[in-house]
């Protein structure tokens, strides 16, 4: 057993743990979970716990269902929300397949051979995420529009506000388990949230915000309210993004960073920008993985819809923040198509790679866009060079079926299983005579 493993025994015994979460993520990035008993812990680290895979979205065929759980000993944490007694910790797992080898199916496993690839260079990947959610009033029940827990609006400050209580006490929670946030506040629609995680490497980043999910609907159980991260839960208020800033470090030096250069941003930053804008239609299905996200895509409301970049550019898909002067380590860019319902391993993992492809072809970085980009006709966006985001799940699809640098990161048996499931559920979505068409077309027709 190693020194980690040893750590997390002993806090189980100091700290009356009796029940341990092994936590992981499927395809789709829902979070799963099965509690084992303390004693089976050191099985658990040497050979892994057996579980049944074909019976978790993707994870593996029937004929191979057997897979592991093997913990990792450095995301040991315990749960705040399940009391000191009797306490309650969890750890995310690897999923193994039964000869001990990384299954191809896990998610966790393909951010971290893209981060494999990138660290054979050198370079580690850091993210951030701003996190939007509802809090809503009622319990969440399918088919009904939710009500919103408040009519605030961006930064509004409310005396006696409901959100900013329930913000405190969750921030209070992410921080007891090690998650660090930087800023929290209201946004623009009624209910609506967000909280920015401090930057941290790329898995633990994609760990946390699985733990966050978790959180932030426990923590409003607590409160008798409910949250959701459905990316456009109402048509008339803007939608849930996760624009997430990324950087690149070579040892303790940031590689987008260059004093001097234009935004501080190095020949390095403005290749890896041109991989993502060169891929971005192709990476859109993996970071707006469901029907709804394309209704927040766009709806407006500062979520982004064609592909481009910018400085001080909110409509822009990519974003290169304000530099904080003295900050050189600071220099960073915002990836704004992200929705807070993405799988932020499979999402990290294409965005690496894509930024990682600018850099080894030598792209060369387009001019960035100042203009509000929605304002513009198509015919001054075409001579801009500026395309669209897919505008449906349909098309994004389509546009990932061909793609072979999303092949190559999520690996045939993820790539294959994800597009088969959004055919599906595109299928679903377009077999439905919607109210408004019945609004529409009935008595017209
Ligand atoms: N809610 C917006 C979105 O869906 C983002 C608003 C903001 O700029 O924070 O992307
Ligand atoms: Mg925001
Ligand atoms: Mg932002």
């Amino acid at each position: 057993m190693d020194r980690q493993q040893e750590f997390v025994l002993r806090s189980i015994e100091e700290r009356d743990i009796r029940f341990v979460r092994l936590w992981f993520t499927d395809i789709l990035g829902s979070l799963k979970s099965v509690a084992v008993a303390p004693a089976e812990l050191e099985g658990a680290f040497a050979e892994g716990i057996g579980f049944d895979g074909s019976a978790i979205e993707g994870l593996a065929r029937v004929h191979e269902a057997d897979m592991l759980l093997k913990p990792d000993p450095s995301t040991f944490q315990v749960l705040p929300w399940r009391g000191e007694h009797l306490g309650t910790a969890r750890m995310f797992c690897d999923v193994l397949t039964p000869d001990g080898e990384p299954a191809l199916m896990d998610p966790r496993h393909v951010l971290k051979r893209a981060l494999n690839k990138a660290a054979e260079h050198g370079l580690t990947f850091y993210a951030h995420p701003e996190i939007e959610f509802y809090l809503v009033k009622d319990p969440i029940l399918p088919g009904i529009e939710p009500t919103p827990v408040d009519q605030a609006g961006y930064f509004d400050h409310v005396p006696r506000g409901t959100t900013h209580d329930f913000r405190r006490a969750a921030i209070g929670v992410l921080e007891s388990m090690g998650i660090s946030v930087e800023f929290s506040h209201h946004e623009a629609g009624p209910g609506q949230n967000e909280i920015d995680l401090r930057y941290a490497d790329a898995l633990s980043t994609a760990d946390n915000i699985m733990t966050f999910r978790t959180v932030i609907k426990e923590v409003a159980l607590e409160q008798g309210l409910y949250a959701t991260f459905m990316p456009k839960p109402m048509s008339a208020h803007p939608g849930s993004g996760m624009h997430t800033h990324f950087s690149l470090f070579e040892g303790d030096r940031n590689v987008f960073h260059e004093a001097g250069a234009e935004y501080q941003l190095s020949k390095t930053g403005r290749q890896f920008i041109a991989g993502l804008l060169k891929y971005a239609g192709e990476a859109t299905a993996i970071t707006n993985q469901w029907v709804n996200s394309y209704k927040r895509l766009w709806g407006g409301a500062e979520a982004p819809a064609y592909v481009c970049w910018g400085h001080n550019n909110r409509s822009a898909l990519i974003r290169v923040p304000m530099y904080k002067p003295g900050k050189g380590q600071s220099t960073r860019i915002e990836y704004r198509a992200i929705d807070s319902a993405a799988n932020p391993y499979l999402t990290f993992a294409v965005l690496l790679s894509a930024g990682l492809k600018g850099i080894e072809d030598g792209l060369d970085l387009p001019d960035g866009a100042d203009d509000n980009v929605w304002s513009l006709t198509d015919a001054e966006r075409r001579a801009m060079g500026i395309t669209r985001l897919p505008e449906s799940l349909a098309q994004a699809t389509a546009a990932m079926e061909e793609s072979e640098l999303v092949a190559e990161t999520l690996g045939e048996g993820v790539f294959d299983y994800f597009l088969r499931n959004k055919r599906q559920e595109w299928h679903d979505y377009r077999q439905q005579v919607t109210p408004f068409e019945l609004d529409r077309y009935l008595t017209q027709l």
